[in-house]
């Protein structure tokens, strides 16, 4: 997209907003099936919490995409953006085994990553077929928070509890129709995924019924000029012939699943503030935004990198700068950024705000959230009202207390 197409979208739909570039999303998407083109059947399941506007759905259902869910409630977004329940795939953590089921009735693939609840499940409802989440132990991924394969992590079934997971198929007579593993965001070494891949194909062996090996996701996406990125396309080449030959050891073309969220959409994402104050001081000049880490939490979380911008002033002499939010603690984006110079007014665009961004907005200092546009056939579609104060105040319900003169007449 062009910046002055961003600073039309700034200008006619208010600030801040999120727009996201169509073209961007399918150029990912069409890499991604392009690397791995030699395998005979392959299967994109996009990650929903990355970004979850229905029209984003629907332009992932348009490709050929389906979708990896991790509540209900994706999952009943994307049976409502269109997808057919076979297109899904349930891969929660840590909800109950009445959300499980309550996936499994809507036809939904269902993915387990818990010896307790695969147990239950299977007792329950042994015709149901079933993925289980192995946690290979291999560490990939850049940031603690977001690195899930390692051994003390939350996520998967030990690979050193495969004859649990045996001994329960066995008992219950459930089928198990996949094996899944996702290790992280962020991998920046491929042999670390080969090497997990490996682990993944010894694991597949010992069950005799799969239709798919699931790979998880986790690849890293540039968020700067230089940065480094998963190469795709290597990793596309090796997976592949490691696949192509388990399928021929195994005796069953399977599908080769994965379900990424970051590499798909992180870059369509633009996030544009509007500059609300220039503030000089003793140590650096802040830019305030009118925005803050209620709607972009993500380097006050995790210490992620957005670029920023300034889309007003393109041209303009590079000058320091520490960008700020509105919000009433520590709210930065930026840390001594080389911007051009900014003036009050200007629109400052935030790159890479495609995944993770809006998905995790809230009404912190009862803010509202932003609108969301997609720029798709150069054209700008708003495909998420701003808030009003209507959703600030909608569900609270109000209690009437007795005012203090009332209190002193019942004395
Ligand atoms: C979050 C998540 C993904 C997507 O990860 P990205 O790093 O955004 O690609 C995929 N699978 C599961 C199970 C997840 O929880």
């Amino acid at each position: 997209m062009l910046e002055n197409q961003l600073l039309k979208i700034a200008q006619d739909f208010g600030s801040p907003v999120y727009v996201y570039d169509a073209e961007k999303i399918e150029y990912q998407y069409k890499r991604l099936t392009n690397a791995f083109k030699t395998v005979k059947s392959l299967k994109i399941n996009y990650a929903v919490k990355a970004l979850s506007n229905i029209s984003i759905l629907k332009l992932f259902n348009s490709l050929g995409s389906g979708i990896d869910t991790v509540s209900i409630q994706e999952v009943q977004l994307g049976l409502a953006a269109g997808f057919t329940p076979d297109q899904i795939i349930f891969t929660p953590n840590g909800v109950s085994l009445n959300e499980i089921e309550e996936a499994a009735k809507l036809g939904v693939k269902i993915n387990i990553d818990n010896l307790s609840i695969l147990e239950q499940f299977g007792t329950k409802h042994p015709k149901t077929p079933v993925c289980i989440r192995i946690n290979p132990h291999v560490m990939a991924g850049g940031n603690a928070n977001i690195s899930v394969g390692h051994i003390d992590s939350k996520f998967g079934i030990s690979i050193h509890q495969i004859p649990h997971i045996l001994r329960i198929v066995e008992n219950t007579k459930m089928t198990i129709n996949g094996i899944h593993m996702h290790t992280g965001s962020d991998i920046l070494d491929i042999e670390v995924f080969l090497y997990a891949s490996e682990i993944l194909f010894e694991t597949a062996k010992q069950f005799k019924n799969l239709d798919f090996i699931d790979f998880g996701s986790g690849f890293k996406v540039p968020y700067k000029p230089g940065d480094i990125e998963t190469n795709i396309e290597e990793l596309g080449e090796k997976l592949s012939a490691k696949f192509n030959a388990f399928c021929k050891e195994y005796g069953k073309d399977l599908t080769l699943a994965f379900e990424p969220g970051k590499f798909l959409v992180s870059e369509s994402g633009n996030f544009l503030t509007k500059v609300n104050a220039i503030k000089q001081t003793t140590s650096t000049v802040f830019a305030q935004v009118d925005s803050g880490f209620n709607h972009l939490i993500r380097p006050m979380f995790y210490g992620s990198h957005h670029e920023i911008i300034n889309i007003s002033n393109p041209k303009g002499r590079e000058r320091f700068y520490t960008v700020v939010g509105y919000i009433c603690e520590t709210d930065t984006f930026g840390n001594n950024r080389r911007i051009n110079e900014i003036n009050e007014g200007d629109v400052l665009c935030f790159k890479n705000a495609g995944a993770y961004c809006f998905s995790m907005a809230s009404n912190y200092n009862s803010r509202f959230r932003p609108a969301e546009v997609l720029w798709y056939n150069n054209e700008a579609h708003l495909i998420r009202k701003r808030e009003t104060f209507d959703d600030i105040i909608n569900n609270q319900i109000e209690v009437n207390f007795a005012s203090k003169k009332e209190k002193q007449l019942v004395k």
